[in-house]
C-alpha cells in the first residue's frame, strides 16, 4: 500500500509534505507533472495562498499528506494551476485519484459539520484524535459519511444495457446506478433501480468490485446481472435514452478510471473470449 491513513499529524515535520489544495471542487496541480501531480513542499505557506481549513490525511510513500482548502479568491502561484477533480480521473493513477477524492470528501465533511445536527451547538474535534466532530453540549458525534450506491451492467447475450442520463450534458451512455435506500440490501436496490429506470426485470446479480466516488461522497458497488424479461420503458425524469448495445458497437462510454468503464470493459472482454 502506498498510502497509510492517519488522523493526527506527526509533531515533528521536517521534510516535504504532500499538499492536496482545494478551491471548491478544484484541485491544485503542478503545471509540469514530471515533478509529480501535487505540490510537495515543506510548508504550505510557500504557495502564498490563505488557508480556510486543513486536515491531516496520513502518509503517501513516506510523505505526510494534508488536505487544505483555500478561498475562492486565491490565485495559484506560478508553476501551478487548479483543475476540476472530475477532470483528473483517468489522468492520474487510480490510487492518487482515490487520495485526492479522500481529501476532497474530508474537507467537505468538516465544512458541513461545523454545527451539531441535533442541537445546533458549534462542534469540536475529537479529543482522542478520531476523525469525528463532537458536540460539546449533547455529545452527538459526526463521522465522515459515505453513501453506498449500486451500479450495474445488465447484459443479454452479446448486448449490454446502457443509458444516457438526463443530467449528462454530453452524449455519454453508462450503466445504471442508484442509491441504496435505508433498509435495502445492495441486491434489492439493483433489482429496484433497473425496474424503475428502464422497466426491465433482471436476475443473477454478481458482485464485481467497488470504487470510492467523491462526487460528493459515494461508494459505488459494481455488479453484473442478466436480463430476465420486459421491454425498455424509460423513467423520463432520469433517463433520456437507453438500449441494448452489441459489444462490438458501443456508444460513447464513461472515461477510463471509472467503475462504469471497468464494468463495460469486463463485459466486452468476456464477449471477445467466447
Ligand atoms: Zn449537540
Amino acid at each position: 500500500m502506498r498510502f497509510q491513513p492517519g488522523v493526527i499529524a506527526p509533531a515533528d515535520l521536517r521534510g516535504d509534505c504532500l499538499w492536496l489544495v482545494f478551491q471548491g471542487a478544484r484541485l491544485l496541480l503542478n503545471d509540469d507533472v514530471v515533478q509529480g501531480y501535487f505540490p510537495a513542499l515543506k510548508n504550505f505557506s510557500w504557495l502564498g495562498m490563505d488557508e480556510v481549513a486543513r486536515q491531516y490525511l496520513g502518509v503517501w510513500e513516506s510523505l505526510p499528506v494534508f488536505a487544505v482548502s483555500v478561498p475562492e479568491s486565491a490565485i495559484p502561484p506560478e508553476g501551478y494551476h487548479f483543475e476540476d477533480l472530475r477532470r483528473i480521473l483517468g489522468q492520474v493513477d487510480d490510487e492518487l485519484f482515490a487520495l485526492a477524492g479522500r481529501a476532497f470528501q474530508i474537507l467537505e465533511w468538516e465544512r458541513s459539520h461545523r454545527f451539531c445536527g441535533r442541537c445546533g451547538t458549534p462542534t469540536v474535534g475529537h479529543a482522542k484524535g478520531e476523525r469525528a466532530r463532537i458536540c460539546p453540549s449533547c455529545a452527538f458525534s459526526s463521522y465522515p459519511r459515505i453513501n453506498p450506491c449500486v451500479i450495474v451492467a445488465v447484459t443479454r447475450g452479446d448486448e449490454i444495457l446502457l443509458a444516457r442520463a438526463q443530467r449528462f450534458n454530453r452524449p455519454m451512455f453508462s450503466t445504471l446506478a442508484g442509491f441504496i435506500e435505508a433498509g435495502e440490501t445492495a441486491e434489492e436496490t439493483l433489482l429496484r433501480e433497473v425496474q424503475e429506470e428502464v422497466g426491465v426485470v433482471v436476475r443473477n446479480p454478481r458482485y464485481f468490485g467497488s470504487q470510492s466516488w467523491p462526487f460528493p461522497g459515494n461508494l459505488m458497488l459494481g455488479f453484473h446481472a442478466d436480463y430476465e424479461s420486459g421491454a425498455i420503458v424509460l423513467q423520463e425524469e432520469e433517463i433520456a435514452e437507453a438500449g441494448f448495445y452489441h459489444f462490438s458497437n458501443l456508444p460513447p462510454i464513461p472515461p477510463a478510471g471509472s467503475i462504469a468503464h471497468a464494468l463495460i470493459q469486463s463485459f466486452v472482454a468476456r464477449c471477445r473470449r467466447t
